[in-house]
């Protein structure tokens, strides 16, 4: 299973991510000695302890809504935060990353869904971030694009057009607020049940977490 994502994600361009929320070091590791070393979590606290104990190779993305006083937790190492709703989140998120000197890599998260528990920003509040971004110029952030989920249902129909609405959003942003910007190129979308839709309507990161461990 693991290694038809593989092969799926080079021929296609498409960077796996393996979500690997509520798994065990041990089957993390697993997944790690056949080579893989982009791993995703939701959880700071789960974040934080696995980092301890895996391979510092590993590079960690966190994909879960993020409260602004955990941030301080995962700065000192996190890779990339797929999760920024808030403008006061992404300038907690440089702080932090300014006092660690390092740079993270982030995502705004769109809402696309029609479930109203999932977060992520309206499009007119993706505007304002993005604005705030261009006019703040800040050294220690990459604003690298855009992630979302779709609905959770068997209506491929409705999980394609919300797809294509983030693939929209996405254009949209980078024409208007980052059209020079080698770093603003990555759309997080699609997941286990999902992915193969979402890398049709233009995925570059796709985040699999059960199909992977079962
Ligand atoms: C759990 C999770 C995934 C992976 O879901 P699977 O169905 O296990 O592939 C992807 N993205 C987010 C934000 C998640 O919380």
């Amino acid at each position: 299973m693991y290694t038809d994502f593989k092969v799926y994600s080079e021929s296609s361009k498409v960077t796996l991510v393996v979500v690997s929320k509520t798994q065990s070091t041990d089957a993390i590791l697993s997944v790690y000695n056949a080579g893989q070393r982009l791993f995703a979590e939701n959880r700071v606290q789960e974040l934080v302890s696995k980092y301890e104990i895996l391979p510092k190779d590993i590079k960690w993305h966190l994909i879960g809504h993020l409260q602004k006083n955990k941030v301080k937790y995962i700065a000192p190492f996190v890779d990339w935060i797929h999760s920024v709703d808030s403008w006061e989140l992404l300038s907690i998120i440089h702080n932090e990353a300014v006092k660690n000197n390092r740079i993270i890599k982030v995502l705004l998260q769109f809402h696309i869904a029609q479930e109203s528990s999932k977060y992520g920003l309206t499009i007119d509040e993706g505007d304002i971030i993005s604005q705030n971004v261009v006019n703040s110029n800040w050294s220690h952030i990459q604003i690298c694009g855009v992630m979302g989920m779709a609905t959770f249902t068997d209506d491929e129909e409705l999980v394609r057009n919300e797809f294509r609405s983030l693939k929209q959003i996405f254009d949209h942003l980078k024409s208007k607020y980052f059209p020079d910007s080698t770093s603003f190129k990555e759309i997080s979308m699609g997941m286990s049940s999902d992915y193969k839709i979402a890398v049709e309507e233009g995925a570059t990161i796709i985040r699999i977490g059960s199909a992977v461990f079962r």
